[in-house]
């Protein structure tokens, strides 16, 4: 059977994206390859939101072009946002790409691939071959798409597309096109076959999910949450990412209703300053932008609240970071995703004056130091508690030791029992941790139970037998 390795890069859309090739080429009769060098097909799904995503995916598509010369019936196939923006510069840049499609042509290369398949039905590489290939150059990277045991575990489900907002920084509308909602009938359907298929937690996706609205009725984004969790079966829901102007009350009321819901909210502040706010085109000030955390502590106070902050930005003075800065001091974010500006081609503010970059840097240090406490002190409260978990599988730095995530999406690491078996594991997912130690990447501790459905008490866990010789 002919193999196809699938690579991403960027954000849960492109995950979504990926999941989607995978069960396209599947359903063609393609077995997932978890190393490129065994893969007949090699996709690589890539991202543009940042110049580091991109000079990446160009590597890797120079990496692979050794296993196109080892063996020519191998197609390398480009897919995503680089896809979308760099069609034609592509081809000069590298030539050995067989296809390219775009963030909407995700049906198109569905319809390739099974048109591929016959071709390829006898050239599947065998162990030697892939050994082969792999002493030509170790090519590394992680596959996508690949099921394990606990795939199923989580769902993801797209419920829009694209962005009308054009934030002066993003790509994304360049690339993506302009908002496209899907109709509430198929995103309620699509999760429900996830929880038929054995889904535990489904996270609904989009650029801007919680600006979606049925194209039909105008139903809202609240009432989407709402409907979704009236199907039977579905244990939780949780949803990324957010716009923090689309928050209305009602939407947070809403929210409010749904006990399904995990405990998390991705809040995008970007800046604190509001000179910053409004050259990036955010759509809110920072009084906007802590009304809606006040909304959320009030109707939604045992909620985390995780951001994303752009340091750097063209036009960003000391005073505009230390409004950021102080901001985060005040401990309101459980957790950020803290990047540098980085010139993004086709958008305003790559025309802009650059902030030097070791102003950026310094800031940048500053920023994270500040964060970095918040979030250790935010995972210091959970010591001392039990907190239940969905598990991921073993960890990837540790394989005697299990990773799991709380309902806050923090990871907790604790030693596999002695009965750990993944079958079992994940038949009966969820996880009661005792959390133990806290560091800013997450928590460790001891696993007490474990239970099939989130609802359940659970049993106990065997625990280790201690010599006392
Ligand atoms: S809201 Fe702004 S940052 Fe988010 S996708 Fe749209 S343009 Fe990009």
């Amino acid at each position: 059977m002919p193999r196809i390795y699938i690579e991403t890069f960027g954000c849960q859309m492109n995950e979504a994206d990926s999941q989607y090739i995978a069960d396209r080429a599947a359903a063609a009769g393609y077995d997932i390859a978890v190393k490129p060098e065994e893969a007949n097909v090699l996709v690589l799904n890539t991202c543009t939101v940042r110049d580091n995503a991109e000079r990446r995916a160009y590597g890797r598509m120079n990496h692979f072009k050794v296993l196109k010369e080892a063996d020519p019936d191998v197609r390398l196939v480009v897919m995503g946002c680089l896809a979308e923006q760099d069609r034609d510069r592509m081809q000069h840049l590298a030539p050995h790409v067989d296809a390219v499609f775009g963030t909407k042509e995700l049906v198109e290369l569905g319809d390739r691939l099974s048109e591929w398949r016959p071709s390829l039905a006898d050239l599947a590489p065998d162990d030697d071959d892939a050994s082969e290939r792999a002493l030509i150059m170790p090519l590394g990277g992680s596959a996508d798409a690949v099921t394990d045991a606990f795939s199923h575990l989580r769902g993801f489900v797209t419920v829009q597309r694209g962005c009308s907002y054009y934030c002066t920084f993003c790509i994304v509308p360049h690339v993506r096109g302009r908002f496209d909602h899907r109709p509430m009938r198929e995103i309620l359907d699509e999760i429900g076959s996830h929880v038929a298929a054995g889904a535990r937690e489904v996270m609904l996706v989009g650029q801007t999910v919680n600006a979606w609205k049925d194209p039909a009725t105008g139903e809202d984004f609240g009432d989407l949450c709402t409907a979704a969790a009236a199907l039977p079966g579905l244990e939780r829901l949780t949803f990324i990412s957010p716009h923090p102007k689309d928050f209305t009350e009602k939407i947070i009321a809403d929210l409010a209703s749904v006990p399904q819901l995990n405990a998390r909210v991705h809040l995008p502040l970007q800046s604190g300053s509001d000179a910053m706010l409004r050259r990036m085109n955010r759509k809110y000030t920072r009084a906007q932008f802590e009304e809606k955390v006040a909304l959320i502590h009030r109707y939604l106070p045992t909620w985390a609240i995780t951001t994303d902050i752009i340091v750097g930005f063209p036009g960003e003075s000391d005073d505009d970071f230390e409004a950021t800065l102080d901001y985060v001091k005040t401990g309101v974010f459980a957790n950020a995703f803290m990047f540098i500006y980085s010139i993004r081609r086709g958008t305003p503010a790559a025309r802009w004056e650059q902030v030097p970059a070791d102003v950026s840097s310094a800031r940048f240090a500053r920023l994270v130091e500040a964060q970095n406490a918040a979030t250790r002190a935010y995972h210091d409260r959970k010591i001392g508690t039990t907190v239940r978990c969905l598990i991921q599988g073993p960890s990837k730095k540790d394989a005697t030791r299990l990773a799991a995530k709380t309902l806050d999406n923090v990871t907790v690491i604790a030693p596999m029992p002695p009965d750990y078996d993944e079958t079992l594991y994940a038949r009966e997912p969820w996880l009661d941790i005792a959390v133990e130690t806290a560091h800013v990447w997450g928590c460790t501790g001891t696993i007490l139970r474990r239970a099939e459905r989130f609802a359940d008490a659970g049993g106990a866990v065997a625990r280790p037998v201690i010599s006392l010789l």
